[in-house]
């Protein structure tokens, strides 16, 4: 794996980096330290978690960690905030990473005031952030969040939270301003993604349609969608529009990836959602990604699965709502 094979030059680069670093740190504060890596060094990445309604998030962290790893480009830590009520300790180092990925859920505390200042800071000031499946349920107080996200579902959000974007059939982006609740879902299944922008780093190469493994299909998410691309969609059955699936947000200098994907750990092994992970933190992180699309890539024909190991809780462990 490129994990493996780059280890020692990841190690060697480490040291220098972190000679460099030091420089920048002492002579331009610590924002330099933000600037994207040369291609091929080891970032940092961090995953945050501690509080969501998927019982299943402490495997799914363990995933994306594994994921982000095997992509050769980042060396992973994770902080978990407290498992109940508001954790005044939850203060991660984030100018310390390249790219911060959110594996909170629906009801998660508020994080504590100089907490979401230095997020906000982070990312403003050209910090990384990836959204995956319900961290887009998080915080629907927080107006600085829901801008970085973009478009978000639940928690009393609706149309005073912003548009529902979606595509129509003929293929015409649609800020819906009219009033209805923001976020809901059909059965797991499933379902097609097609890609709305395959000249994105993001997409690149990959097909116009393709199968996604059972999940959660979100749609009528609203937020601001200020400056968001969508890159993907997929038709929901139950709104019968074709909801975002890949987003870019900026947010001041920062990039934000916003996937609803990955609700199960089934949904986590589909390829298509590695993948999208994988170069969703690496734009986030540097502002592009030239990592390869896997052999392995599902097609339009069925969905591709990653049986993930090692295995330590239970698999498939059923959310109870979003
Ligand atoms: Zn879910």
């Amino acid at each position: 794996m490129p994990a493996v094979k780059a280890s020692r030059p990841l190690q060697a680069c480490a040291a220098v980096c972190l000679l460099v670093s030091t420089v920048l740190l002492s002579s331009a504060g610590r924002s330099a330290a933000m600037a994207a890596e040369p291609s091929g060094a080891a970032m940092r990445a961090l995953i945050v978690d501690g509080q969501n309604n998927h019982a299943n998030w402490p495997q799914t962290t363990r995933m994306m960690r594994k994921y982000l790893e095997d992509s050769g480009l980042f060396a992973v830590d994770v902080v978990t905030h407290a498992a109940k009520g508001e954790d005044p300790a939850f203060q991660p180092a984030f100018a310390d990473y390249a790219v911060v990925v959110s594996n909170f859920g629906h009801g998660a505390a508020a994080w504590p005031a100089e907490t979401r200042k230095a997020f906000e800071d982070y990312v403003r000031g050209g910090g990384g952030f990836v959204a995956v499946h319900a961290a887009d349920n998080s915080f629907p107080e927080w107006a600085a969040y829901n801008q970085m996200i973009g478009l978000g579902g639940w928690g009393g959000r609706n149309e005073k939270s912003g548009p529902y974007v979606y595509y129509t059939d003929e293929g015409r982006l649609v800020r819906d301003t009219s009033p209805g609740a923001g976020g809901a879902h059909g059965p797991q299944a499933e379902f097609a993604v097609v890609i709305r922008d395959g000249s994105h780093p993001i997409t690149k190469g990959m097909p116009g349609t393709w199968m996604h493994a059972n999940d959660e299909l979100y749609d009528s998410l609203r937020g601001p969608a200020d400056n968001l691309q969508v890159l993907a969609t997929a038709y929901s059955i139950r709104t019968k529009r074709h909801e975002p699936m890949m987003m870019t947000i900026s947010y001041g200098q920062g990039r934000v990836f916003h996937t609803p994907m990955g609700h199960g750990n089934d949904s986590q092994e589909c390829v298509g959602f590695i993948t999208a992970l994988q170069r969703g933190a690496a734009w986030a992180a540097t502002g592009t990604t030239d990592l390869p699309l896997p052999a392995d890539f599902p097609t339009a024909d069925g969905p591709r699965r990653r049986k993930f190991a090692p295995t330590s809780s239970p698999a498939g462990v059923p959310a109870t709502a979003k």
